[in-house]
């Protein structure tokens, strides 16, 4: 064993000896080996083989030698080679095989898998490194870890447009310096959804491009292009001379060229073979010329992208169409709350009748629930009441898919109600034929209809002026039956609650009511009923009266045997408010007809009893105020009568006084008593204007007719005025012959007034003018004045009792009683009295008189 040892290591010294003393031997080997073999010392390269001068892609070994280590050595792996060498050194050993990163003479990066082995040659240390290169294999795995990092990103979301720009950002540096991603849209325009520069200022730039040529139809490349073919294109290197080829417009080239665009690479996105976009790939990089590699490389991630979009396109309509779905369940879910809102009923049945909806409003409708109704038949199940043969309303809805009348419908309760119904006839997309009706109750509407008769009734008799006691009897007698079988009105009064009205369908039964009320009179302090709400002046409902509130309201067991005998149903007591107190309540009863009040009912009570209310604030005003003009009349009458007496004496007085002063030459003393003659007239004067509108009042102006001539009876009254006017001259104008029935003192108290006023108020003029005319069958006289004048508005009250235009500055003294009491005297003689005024001219005053047809001469 030792010797066979022994033995063949001797062999093995005796090869390598023979080997290492032969150089050219190892320099063959060295030589011819494929994998690149350098070595160096001190930083400089001694020796490079062939595969070397390949591999750092110099044309032979002398481009190499002595060039720095350093210089091919890619930065990354730098600080690793530098530590190998230095372990390799120092320690003497092999350093293994690891990958570096080394830079080619043209600066591309190979891989390599480096191995060192320290040697020493003519005594100096160096180092033979092998390299072996794997630049292939590393861009391979390079391109498939970016395809998995392309597709995980991709599977990450479902917004691929995000996805896409991401997407983008990741093949800008790695495969271009620009990228555009575009996609057809659902109209079938291509659309950019994203685009990518590695410089960020010329992004603008790579779609002002494809703006520029996008409609372009003799474009030869580009976007439309591989639109058109469905295939991929390739510009491996888009020179001046390129463009020239290509036919593209200036416009075109400056944008390509601002761009800098060395090579091109348009690849479709397409779905089962259909082209759903197309990313178009550009380098601008002298050094990176797209090859075929590259092409099929972008295809490949295309394919991956279109894969993600049909994904995100296929997930979003599913989405969408779930969205629609809930959407859909959400909008049946909100018809179908609304349709149970809604007051009507709302049925749905097969075409056979067999109901399959039934809502709220059925449900309150009917008496009957959904589940209840819901299977049945809907014709016996209602009892419905048509109101021609059902036949005919078939072959209507089969006609024209729709109609519409009244039925009668019977309730759980056994009630018939009539209804205006809507039928529509509709068939489902599984052919099945359905009939949807809506049903409103018409027993509601003419309640509601009925209630406001009642309204309008009560108000009739609210307004007539009866005194409130009969009003609010009435009232109660009108409730019943309308909304009450039984109706009262109670009122508060000094010795309490006073039961004012009672109002039963059962006539007999009032009585007995009002004898009840009287032996059992309601407590004043009870917490509930009238007394309630009548200190409270809060309304009571009790839409259903229940045994146990009766039992609970009893005062002992005779009242409970009594309240259950009168069978109350349902209650209302509403407080009638005067002036803001309370003074009062009405009570409305259903006992024996079961029906029940509803909050539409208390509105209407409520309602009623507020107008009771007010017709009684107005009886009382009204009172009040009549009260008061029937007492200042009766004082004006009194006092003018009253007065009437010392003014006579007084007038006696002075005349006489007057006469003495004359008699003795006392002239002075005679002026004082003329002047006070006169003034004493103006006392008697007003006094009987005063006496005069009481009489008019009360309906008891005396006159005293006679057969009139008019001419002389105005010519005195103008001569009496004429001596007391001295400002204004009275101008009397034409002549009226023939006679009138009239009372002259009555006709000198009209022009007295006329002319006075016409005096009064024409303070600037010098003339008034009366002007006598006959007309048919009347005579007119005229009263005209050169004055303020009377605004239109005016004009038609000044007739009125104790009216006066509102001068601001009182100028004129008077008590607005003339123009009425003349305006009644010439009324009062069959005439008519009118005024034309034009404000700041003057006023026309003019009265008729109606002739008399034949005058006795013997009167005249
Ligand atoms: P009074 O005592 O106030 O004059 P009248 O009944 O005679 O009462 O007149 C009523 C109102 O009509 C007067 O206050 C005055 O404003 C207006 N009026 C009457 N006559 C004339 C007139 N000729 N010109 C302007 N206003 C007149």
């Amino acid at each position: 064993m030792i010797v066979v040892e022994a033995k063949r290591r001797q062999k093995k010294s005796t090869i390598s000896e023979k080997l290492q003393s032969n150089d050219v031997f190892y320099k063959h080997i060295v030589e011819s080996t494929p994998e690149a073999v350098v070595i160096h010392s001190e930083g400089k390269i001694l020796y490079v083989n062939q595969a070397a001068v390949t591999l750092i892609g110099a044309k032979n070994t002398k481009d190499l030698i002595d060039q720095s280590v350093m210089r091919f050595i890619h930065k990354d792996s730098l600080p690793l080679i530098q530590s190998r060498i230095k372990n390799l050194l120092n320690k003497n050993k092999i350093a293994p095989f690891v990958e570096e990163k080394f830079v080619r003479l043209n600066g591309d990066i190979i891989f390599a898998e480096t191995k060192a082995v320290p040697v020493t040659i003519n005594g100096k240390m160096a180092i033979v490194a092998i390299l072996r290169d794997i630049t292939q294999r590393k861009k391979i795995e390079e391109k498939q870890n970016f395809l998995v990092q392309v597709s995980s990103i991709l599977g990450e979301s479902v917004e691929y447009k995000a996805t896409l720009h991401t997407i983008c950002k990741l093949l800008v540096p790695y495969l271009a310096d620009y990228i555009r991603i575009a996609l057809f849209t659902d109209d079938k325009n291509i659309e950019e959804v994203a685009a990518y520069h590695i410089d960020h200022k010329k992004l603008s730039l790579v779609k002002k491009l494809y703006e520029t040529y996008k409609d372009r139809v003799d474009i030869t490349h580009g976007v439309p292009q591989v639109v058109r073919s469905g295939k991929a294109e390739i510009i491996k290197r888009v020179t001046p001379q390129y463009l020239k080829k290509s036919k593209s417009s200036p416009e075109i080239k400056k944008i390509v060229n601002k761009l800098g665009l060395v090579s091109y690479m348009g690849v479709p996105l397409k779905i089962k073979n259909q082209v759903i976009g197309v990313i178009t790939i550009s380098s601008t990089r002298k050094e990176r010329i797209y090859t075929k590699e590259d092409l099929q490389f972008a295809e490949e991630i295309a394919g991956r992208v279109a894969f993600a979009v049909e994904n995100a396109l296929l997930f979003n309509n599913l989405q969408k169409e779930l969205q629609e779905k809930i959407k859909a369940q959400e909008g049946e879910e909100r018809l179908a709350s609304y349709l149970d809102q809604t007051f009507d009923a709302i049925l749905l049945w097969e075409y056979s009748g067999k109901l399959v909806y039934w809502n709220k409003g059925a449900e309150e409708l009917y008496g009957y629930t959904k589940e209840e109704a819901v299977g049945e038949q809907i014709h016996p199940f209602l009892k419905t009441v048509h109101p021609i043969p059902f036949s005919q309303i078939e072959s209507i809805l089969n006609e024209k898919g729709r109609w519409e009348g009244e039925l009668i419908h019977t309730t759980k309760e056994g009630k018939p109600i009539t209804v205006s119904c809507k039928k529509v006839l509709f068939t489902e997309k599984d052919g099945k034929q359905y009939v949807l009706e809506t049903n409103r109750d018409m027993t509601e509407r003419s309640q509601y209809q009925k209630h406001l008769q009642f309204l309008s009734e009560s108000g009739k008799i609210l307004s007539s002026s009866l005194g409130y006691k009969t009003t609010l009897k009435n009232i109660a007698m009108l409730a019943v039956p309308h909304i009450a079988d039984w109706c009262t009105v109670d009122i508060k009064t000094e010795k309490g609650i006073e039961q004012l009205a009672v109002a039963h369908v059962d006539p007999n039964k009032v009585k007995w009511a009002k004898e009840l009320n009287k032996k059992d009179p309601p407590d004043p302090n009870a917490q509930t009923g009238v007394p309630n709400v009548i200190r409270t002046g809060k309304s009571e409902y009790y839409p259903k009266i229940t045994d146990e509130m009766l039992t609970q309201a009893a005062k002992n067991k005779k009242q409970l045997a009594l309240l259950r005998e009168l069978m109350f149903s349902s209650i209302m007591i509403i407080p009638i408010r005067v002036n803001d107190e309370t003074i009062g309540a009405i009570t409305f009863v259903y006992a024996k007809s079961k029906r029940f009040y509803t909050k539409s009912d208390l509105t209407i009570a409520e309602e009623l009893a507020v107008r009771a209310g007010l017709a009684i604030e107005n009886a009382q005003l009204y009172r009040d105020a009549r009260r008061a003009v029937n007492l200042r009349d009766e004082f004006i009458s009194l006092a003018s009568h009253e007065l009437k007496t010392p003014i006579t004496s007084l007038k006696m007085y002075a005349q006489s006084l007057s006469k003495q002063f004359e008699k003795r030459n006392d002239i002075f003393m005679q002026g004082y008593f003329i002047k006070m003659d006169q003034q004493i007239d103006r006392l008697a004067l007003l006094v009987s204007d005063l006496l005069n509108v009481s009489k008019i009042q009360h309906g008891n102006l005396e006159f005293d007719w006679k057969s009139v001539d008019l001419n002389s009876v105005i010519k005195e009254t103008v001569d009496m005025l004429q001596i007391v006017t001295r400002q204004h001259k009275i101008i009397l104008r034409g002549k009226i012959e023939k006679t009138v029935r009239a009372d002259p003192y009555r006709i000198y108290q009209v022009l007295t007034n006329l002319l006075t006023n016409a005096t009064k108020y024409s303070p600037q003029a010098d003339k008034v003018m009366i002007n006598l005319s006959e007309k048919k069958g009347y005579a007119e006289i005229t009263v005209q004045d050169f004055g303020i004048g009377i605004e239109p508005d005016e004009q038609k009250k000044i007739f009125g009792q104790y009216y006066r235009v509102n001068q601001s500055e009182k100028k004129f003294t008077g008590l607005g009683m003339g123009l009425f009491i003349s305006h009644e005297i010439i009324e009062r003689h069959g005439g008519e009295m009118k005024v034309k005024s034009v404000k700041g001219k003057g006023s026309q005053f003019s009265f008729t008189l109606p002739f008399i047809l034949s005058i006795p001469k013997a009167d005249k």
